[in-house]
């Protein structure tokens, strides 16, 4: 018998969850540490923390991982502890007076789809901006009780953590998370067992497993493929954020959109309007009209549904940073759709190309999202503009200004953000209901009600807070990377609560010039070495492993700030995140951020700093140029001055130095008998009353509502009434004009020999008169006069609209009139156009027809 040198089979290895055995007299904690309520409830995260402090920290603040730690003899001793048990229960009875409210039914119902939500640090399913925005909005959708889930990925390692080596260099880490210790539970089937989603990926199937984040009342479904029913090409696919090659990044869209669709359904959940947060979930209009062929309907009759119920949100003002496929990838995933769908495959494609015939142009998921959600929004008025010229050449025929792309500025979500000392004392003064009326301005105004004394010692203490907790967080790892000894215990006797702290955290793409202080080395250095007034720079952030540039920021400014005359004056702090973004907005006096404008589509940690009695120092870009007050903040200036970036870094960063020189460290100085800044505190002040009530989640959630879900959850109920019928005849309508539209004729334009040559005279009134022959159209077609101004500059703006009226039908032929005058005299031009006119269409970009004559 040969003996071989190994012999084993594989092991079927078999999931097991092992919950922690608790003692019934605190099996709330079970509960209560599952429901991620606790992550805006201080008296909740007061509990957990008392069981046991250090443990506490020791496991980083998870509630879940805490109970699993705590052994059973602890467990023991603290149920017989009756100060535990009183305080367990009166934490569980507000989260059940929270929880047991029923969901507002007048309110359109919406599913939310996002790549990452940031809820809390302890789950790492978030990089930066877009999945705080996420994870506050479903936070802010529980507060305000309204019908809401949502869809995301439950990463195997998340986002990275991220350390500095000796020479400033950036170390991404990748831990992979052990689910079982985290605030999230498996989602059951209706026979009780663990719910798998089958997604259709070319001819197999991938399965996913599903998991639940209780966010108060909403509940957030995370689909997980790193599980041994999927091969090893396809358990990777939600192994990382923003990781992986194309493929990968395509087989996760396909996930979260198709994915995301078909767990809604296997949930038996339908929602009145589908939510896009971002390109990346694009796809799910792709399931949705499936799912309505399926139940008979033609594409066109489908797409009208889909359309008048999604709405896309776009976040990057730069083309780059969408996701475009090449047709080959797309195709290799996608091409199946076509046929199911009813359409061919160029017209599949097409519809996420701006050209939809040029089979040189990558599928794009926001040209996609674009055409199939009949309403798109940017997240600030600013970033609105900038998106209306960003995807203007979808709409063609129509002028950027005409978009129906509108905005939301961002928000953040006040009681994550507001630190517990700024909440009692908001709490003290403001009107009692001050969280059902956050945006109502006049409960903050109460705030020039609160004594001088009482503003300042709140902001010494959160001050002290937070060099504390660099002292505690940063010392071991200092110690361990930073060499010297003597040189890391004097840095951290250098932080100093009394002096100016300024703060920037924010992830390091290059557009968000974190380099723009250290333009010019030799006057920082006099300003942070002046003896009379102290100030601190607290840097952090984290850039993305594939950005070199970005390291590269990382690391200058770590050898900057070791260098001799920055030590203790300049700070870099590792490892960017939730927690430390809490204490960091609360815990400095300023807070500076200097992007490239116009490239800043919103940020939303300047917004966290104001709810905390921090000052914006920022260039007026995304939310800070709406929200920019004189007297509340600084702002560096609007205006583009040149065309040469390192010029116009130069300039920012010299209105930095003076504003510093000048303005912001002799008024934080100016301190009376009383050992304040009046003139600080006043600041202060003005920034609560007037800024911060436009900055909060609540209005932004508001704002949806009201600009965007009730308008498309009142038409989608008017489309789908009947079987469909209104929806059908506006597809039936569509196919009839599009039919018929080369034909369409102007058979004369009775125009005035001025406007012809060209010589008209100002403010005279001159007639137009057009017939045109619809070809059996049923008065489908409008016509408009459209006049542009051509600046000094040599660009072409709009300056009137102008509609023609019917006055007159003859059988196929219309006669269109209007009486045109030009007020201003200059350089003008004009040209006629024609659209189809109906009033059932929401804007004119939903059937975008034009055509231009003379
Ligand atoms: C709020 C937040 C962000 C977003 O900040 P911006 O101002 O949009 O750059 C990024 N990361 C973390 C950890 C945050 O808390």
């Amino acid at each position: 018998m040969k003996i071989k040198a190994s012999c084993s089979n594989g092991a079927n290895w078999k999931q097991v969850d092992v919950k922690s055995r608790i003692p019934k007299e605190l099996d709330k904690l079970e509960e209560l540490a599952r429901n991620m309520w606790w992550a805006w409830n201080h008296d909740a995260r007061v509990l957990f923390r008392s069981l046991d402090e250090d443990l506490f920290d020791e496991v980083g603040q998870n509630p879940v991982l805490l109970l699993e730690r705590l052994s059973y003899e602890k467990m023991e001793e603290l149920s017989k502890d009756s100060s535990v048990v009183r305080k367990m229960n009166d934490v569980y009875a507000a989260f059940r007076e929270y929880m047991d409210v029923e969901p507002d039914k007048t309110r359109p119902s919406v599913a939310y789809f996002c790549m990452e939500y940031g809820l809390n640090h302890v789950l790492k399913i978030y990089s930066g901006g877009l999945g705080v925005l996420a994870g506050d909005y479903l936070k802010e959708a529980s507060d305000s009780n309204v019908d809401m889930c949502a869809v995301g990925f439950l990463y195997r390692y998340g986002y990275f953590t991220q350390t500095l080596s000796m020479d400033g260099q950036q170390i991404a880490n990748y831990e992979a998370q052990n689910f079982g210790s985290l605030p999230i539970e498996r989602q059951l089937d209706a026979d009780g067992n663990p719910m798998i989603v089958e997604v259709p990926y070319l001819n197999y199937k991938v399965y996913a497993s599903v998991w639940r984040v209780n966010v108060g009342r909403i509940k957030l479904y995370l689909l997980d493929t790193d599980n041994n029913m999927n091969s090893e090409f396809d358990r990777p696919i939600t192994h990382a954020l923003y990781g992986g090659d194309w493929e990968n990044r395509l087989k996760q869209e396909i996930l979260l959109g198709i994915g995301g669709v078909l767990t809604l359904k296997k949930l038996g959940i339908h929602k009145d309007i589908y939510h896009c947060n971002e390109g990346h979930a694009a796809l799910c209009n792709i399931q949705r009209l499936l799912d309505y062929v399926q139940e008979g309907l033609s594409f066109n009759q489908a797409l009208e549904l889909v359309r008048a119920s999604s709405l896309y949100t776009v976040h990057t003002p730069v083309p780059a940073g969408h996701d475009y496929f090449d047709e080959g990838l797309f195709s290799k995933y996608m091409s199946g759709y076509a046929s199911v769908l009813g359409i061919s495959w160029d017209e599949l494609i097409g519809m996420g190309r701006q050209n939809p015939d040029d089979h040189s142009e990558r599928f794009c998921m926001s040209t996609f999202a674009c055409n199939t959600c009949q309403e798109v929004n940017g997240v600030s008025w600013l970033h609105g503009k900038v998106s209306q010229q960003m995807f203007a050449n979808i709409w063609k025929g129509y002028f950027p200004e005409e978009s129906h792309v509108g905005y939301v500025t961002n928000g953040v979500h006040f009681p994550t953000w507001a630190s517990t000392s700024w909440q009692r004392l908001y709490r003290k003064h403001f009107d009692k209901d001050f969280m059902k009326d956050q945006s109502n301005e006049s409960i903050w105004e109460a705030i020039f009600d609160v004594s001088d004394e009482e503003i300042w010692k709140t902001r010494m203490e959160l001050k002290t807070k937070l060099i504390h907790y660099i002292r505690e967080k940063f010392r071991d790892s200092w110690l361990k990377n930073q060499g010297d000894p003597s040189r890391v215990i004097s840095l951290m006797d250098k932080i100093n609560p009394n002096a100016l702290l300024i703060g920037f955290g924010r992830r390091f793409a290059t557009y968000k010039r974190a380099h723009l202080l250290f333009t010019d080395l030799d006057r920082l250095a006099k300003i942070v070495n002046n003896p009379h007034y102290p100030v601190q720079f607290l840097y952090t952030g984290k850039a993305h492993p594939a950005d070199g540039a970005g390291q590269g920021l990382i690391k200058k400014i770590y050898e900057i700030s070791q260098r001799p005359e920055f030590l203790g004056k300049i700070i870099f702090l590792e490892n960017y995140d939730m927690q430390l973004a809490r204490r960091l907005v609360s815990g400095v006096d300023i807070w500076m951020n200097t992007p490239t404008r116009p490239l800043e589509a919103s940020g939303t940690s300047g917004e966290k700093a104001l709810m905390n009695g921090v000052l914006n120092l920022s260039v007026l870009d995304g939310w800070w140029l709406e929200g920019y007050r004189e007297g509340a903040g600084w702002a560096l200036t609007e205006k583009r001055t040149y065309d040469n970036q390192a010029y116009q870094d130069q300039l920012d960063a010299a209105t930095i130095y003076s504003l510093l020189e000048n303005e912001i460290l002799p008024l934080y100085y100016a301190r009376n008998s009383k050992g304040y800044s009046a003139g600080w505190v006043k600041t202060i002040k003005n920034s609560i009353a007037h800024i911060a009530p436009h900055y909060t989640m609540k209005r932004q959630l508001d704002d949806y509502y009201s600009k965007f879900y009730n308008k498309e959850a009142a038409r989608f109920k008017v489309l789908a009434a009947d079987n469909y019928a209104k929806a059908k005849e506006i597809a039936a309508w569509k196919e009839t004009v599009a039919s018929k539209w080369d034909q369409i004729e102007v058979v004369s334009a009775d125009k005035c020999d001025e406007l012809i040559n060209g010589t008209i005279e100002s403010g005279k009134d001159y007639t137009i008169r057009i017939v045109i022959d619809e070809k059996g159209l049923d008065d489908a077609i409008g016509v408009e006069l459209v006049t542009l101004h051509t600046d000094a500059d040599g660009k072409d703006h709009i300056y009137s609209v102008e509609p023609l009226e019917v006055v007159k039908r003859e059988g196929d032929l219309f006669t269109f009139e209007v009486v045109h005058s030009i007020n201003n005299a200059g350089s003008f031009k004009v040209a006629y156009r024609m659209f189809p006119k109906n009033k059932d269409l929401p804007h004119r970009q939903d059937f975008c027809y034009v055509k231009w004559f003379n």
